[in-house]
């Protein structure tokens, strides 16, 4: 964005998490005049507490196209943006003897390496050969993703949030915001600063388009425009035990539990309590029985046999939220039809009002293809292009209409199941 471009549509996004920093960078690098708003600093909510693991292996067509297009920006971002780098590391997808989705494994390995993903599935054997830091003796089955890897989540958003302000993005953090009302001038933004004296003050802005990137405040945020979004939060764990780590990252799929490794030792992590959390007032202290389920399960898993290792109750630990919806898939695009009476006078049709969440875990991971595709979309959606049509940028699985229907009703209570699970990934066979 430059100063002459006083025609480039004005983007405000919400949220400065992986998401929003994404979608904010990737706006103005397709010259939007854009704003991010961060009610505390960049990375202050998930993105902050995030694991930092990411991968391709993904059984569903428009998963695994999502998931190869942000690692294949990971490792251009590794090279090229200051701040940022990932470790290369395998993931392992482990099931144990007795436990019935070992059947569906290869079936699902399959559906990955149709999509072009490097996956195989491994004879637990020749698993703890390659590995031999893991016990591999109990399991049933295996399967490895070459294309993984582990960061640091904050660092990538800090670095690509002073990347967008180098692109032109304004970075307002400590600035809360509420949807306001569309009106004919635009959409309207209620901002609540801070102020340097600590008094809060509250002014209205006006854009042609906002972007909702509020993780797990974004049911809430949407409902102050009468935007009923079925994204609900739920608690999640994990932990830096100081433990020397160097083997792959494993998810143990039958005790529903990750590992990786980490500067400080080993992380590890899950915990998930699949029922609606309060973002904010969740607990966001670690449990005593998580600490106690990871000890179980490195005692299971490592090859150290049992715990020689160092006392979890001393391990830094915390819980932080994830987002589910009702079908496992995120809601990303515009959720307000456009051309309301509101703006009949001005004849314009075009969406104002977007949306990005609903992760189910994986929403660091997916973060820089998703960046990219509200980028595109939003610009697109501005400028005439049907949700549907056939050069839209738009994920038409993604839609985060499509519960207004008989399917789903917006406001109704639904199971939240945890994202990385088998059942979860294998749906749809
Ligand atoms: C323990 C744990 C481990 C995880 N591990 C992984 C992992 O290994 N890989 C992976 O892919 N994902 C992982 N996740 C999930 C991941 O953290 C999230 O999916 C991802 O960070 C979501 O990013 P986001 O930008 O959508 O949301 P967030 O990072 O939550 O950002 C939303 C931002 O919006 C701001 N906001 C809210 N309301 C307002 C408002 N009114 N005005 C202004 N700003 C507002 C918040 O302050 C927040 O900073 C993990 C999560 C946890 C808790």
């Amino acid at each position: 964005m430059t100063d002459e471009d006083e025609s480039a549509p004005t983007v405000a996004v919400v949220g400065g998490g992986a998401v929003g920093v994404t979608a904010a960078h990737d706006l103005a690098a397709r010259g939007a005049d854009v704003t991010l708003f961060e009610r505390g600093d960049l990375a202050a909510e998930s993105s902050g507490r995030a694991a930092g693991l990411f991968y391709d292996a993904y059984a569903e067509d428009v998963d695994a196209a999502v998931g190869a297009r942000s690692l294949e920006r990971f490792r251009a971002f590794d090279r090229t943006l200051p701040g940022f780098s990932f470790a290369a590391c395998p993931y392992v997808i482990a099931v144990r003897e007795g436990d019935s989705d070992a059947d569906a494994v290869p079936a699902m390995v399959e559906r990955m390496r149709a999509h072009g993903r490097d996956v195989s599935v491994v004879d637990p054997d020749a698993l703890g050969e390659r590995f031999p830091t893991l016990r591999t003796d109990d399991l049933a089955v295996a399967a490895v993703a070459e294309g993984a890897g582990w960061t640091d989540p904050p660092s990538y958003v800090r670095a690509l949030g002073g990347r967008a302000a180098r692109e032109g993005v304004a970075i307002e953090t400590e600035t809360a915001v509420a949807l306001g009302p569309l009106t004919d001038a635009g959409r309207e933004l209620r901002v609540r600063d801070a102020g340097a004296d600590g008094d809060s003050g509250t002014e209205t802005r006006v854009f042609d388009a906002v972007v909702v990137a509020a993780g797990a405040h974004t049911r809430s945020l949407l409902a102050d425009a009468d935007v009923a979004a079925p994204v609900v939060p739920y608690r999640v764990q994990a932990l830096v035990a100081a433990e020397r780590y160097d083997g792959p990252m494993v998810y143990d799929a039958t005790a529903d539990a990750y590992l990786r490794p980490h500067p400080d030792g080993l992380l590890a992590g899950d915990g998930t309590e699949p029922v609606s959390a309060d973002p904010d007032g969740y607990r966001r202290e670690a449990d005593d029985w998580f600490r106690e389920d990871v000890g179980t399960v490195l005692d299971e898993r490592l090859a150290h046999g049992d715990r020689g290792g160092p006392d979890l109750n001393d391990a830094r630990a915390w819980a932080g939220l994830c987002t589910a919806t009702p079908d496992g898939d995120p809601l990303v695009g515009p959720v307000d039809a456009g051309g309301t009476a509101d703006r009949a006078s001005t004849g314009d049709t075009a969406p104002t009002l977007f949306v990005a969440a609903g992760w189910q875990g994986h929403g660091f991971m997916r973060a820089p293809a998703i960046g990219e595709t509200v980028a595109e979309g939003v610009l697109a959606s501005l400028d005439g292009v049907a949700f549907d049509a056939s050069e839209s940028p738009w994920i038409g699985a993604f839609d985060p209409r499509r519960f207004g229907s008989e399917r789903f009703d917006a406001d109704e209570p639904f199971e939240i199941v945890e994202g990385m699970s088998l059942s979860n990934r294998t749906d749809g066979e």
